[in-house]
């Protein structure tokens, strides 16, 4: 028997993470990652198929393509097992990607040319690209863009108030974790009934983290920017300052530009502020007053941003929480429910600690829920129409 199969793959600086779904229902089969590229890597995998790729044998030093073609190599000894598409999450699409594309050459060249918006995640997802172009050149290829959902806010929510040839020239909001949106967006009729037509905002929390607001399921406003470190604070990343602060760290303090970016990229957020994890776990469980100031200012930034997205929506049906804090912090959760008092929304303190779906009380005019992100299923869905075409 025959079983057709899209393989999903998200290639970042150091791992690939990868899932296998069937073609016909898009089930999972199998999901996983090869972690440490180019400093031993190794292969985590779960699933059905798991054992075909755990253990897989690559070199001390092997990076993406290497690490690809070896899943890709045992993909194809699978008994009755057909590849007949990739598709990848690429995070920068640019202006003029509003939906999934086939990838050829020309496509190729276009975001490649997208790699300085998008530095340290661009690149190595094009290498995943290359990879499999590499080592199956026959598999159809699809590109899946982190940007792609915003594309249908209203103008005045993508434009920075700069000199509108650098408008034209591109430097736009794109805003970002569209396939994550695009995932609530998909489920939330099931979730919250009629409800999810109005006024939502999602909460993507993870240790990148941004709000999106929809109207009729679609993006009409969200935090993050040009770039991803607007917005929100983060793991490690400062979200929205100043811009004036910046200007002050190059010409009052000397750093150059490669220190300001270090700085706002990997040594603010959470990280920052605590001094002493990125990681939400290590300040729940720290008695240190410095983390208890850092995961308040996380609250905060959520409350304060989402503040701005309702006035932008011109109110609030619904809040949803996804990614690693939305799913499993119910502290986090309930600090920003509280902040949230004022647009409607009560929390049911007993469902929250239990982590069900809906996590507000029966009173509360605006319900609060807790949906599981799932980035791959988009993926996934996107390559089979674009290569069924
Ligand atoms: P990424 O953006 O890297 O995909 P995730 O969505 O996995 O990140 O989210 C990572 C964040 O989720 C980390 O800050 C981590 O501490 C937090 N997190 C994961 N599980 C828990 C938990 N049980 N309690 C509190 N925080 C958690």
């Amino acid at each position: 028997m025959t079983r057709d199969a899209i393989l999903v793959l998200n290639a970042g600086s150091s791992s690939v993470k990868f899932a296998l779904t069937a073609w016909e229902d898009l089930a999972p089969l199998c999901h996983g990652q090869i972690g440490h590229l180019g400093s031993g890597p190794r292969c985590e995998a779960f699933g059905a198929l798991a054992s075909h790729f755990d253990p897989l044998p690559l070199s001390r030093d092997a990076r993406h393509e290497a690490a690809v073609a070896a899943l890709l190599a045992r993909l194809q000894d699978i008994p009755g097992l057909r590849l007949r598409g990739a598709g990848h999450r690429v995070v920068h699409g640019g202006a003029q990607h509003g939906a999934p594309a086939r990838i050829d050459a020309r496509t190729l060249d276009a975001l490649e040319a997208l790699s300085p918006l998008a530095p340290a995640h661009q690149p190595h997802n094009l290498a995943g690209v290359r990879a499999v172009a590499a080592a199956a050149p026959h598999v159809p290829q699809v590109a899946c863009f982190d940007t792609a959902f915003h594309r249908t806010q209203p103008r005045v929510a993508q434009t920075f108030p700069i000199p509108r040839a650098l408008t034209e020239a591109g430097m736009i909001r794109y805003g970002f974790h569209g396939l994550s949106y695009e995932h609530i967006a998909d489920v939330l009729p099931a979730i919250a009934g009629p409800r999810a037509e109005g006024r939502i905002i999602v909460a993507h929390l993870g240790n990148g983290a941004s709000l999106c607001a929809m109207r009729e399921r679609r993006s009409v406003a969200s935090t993050m920017g040009f770039t991803a470190l607007d917005g929100l604070m983060m793991g490690a990343r400062s979200g929205a300052i100043d811009p004036g602060l910046v200007l002050h760290l190059i010409r009052g303090l000397g750093m150059s530009a490669d220190d300001v970016s270090n700085l706002l990229n990997t040594e603010s957020g959470l990280l920052g502020v605590s001094g002493i994890s990125n990681d939400l776990r290590e300040l729940e469980a720290s008695a240190d007053p410095r983390a208890e100031e850092a995961m308040a200012l996380f609250a905060y930034r959520v409350v304060r941003e989402s503040g701005s997205l309702i006035a932008a929506l011109g109110g609030l049906d619904a809040f949803v929480f996804t990614a690693g804090i939305g799913e499993h912090s119910a502290a986090m959760r309930a600090r920003i429910c509280a902040g949230l008092a004022f647009a409607g929304v009560t929390l049911d303190p007993a469902r929250n600690g239990r982590g069900e779906m809906l996590i507000s009380a029966e009173s509360s005019a605006v319900p609060a829920y807790v949906v599981p992100a799932d980035e791959e299923t988009p993926i996934a869905r996107a390559t089979r129409r674009l290569v069924a075409e």
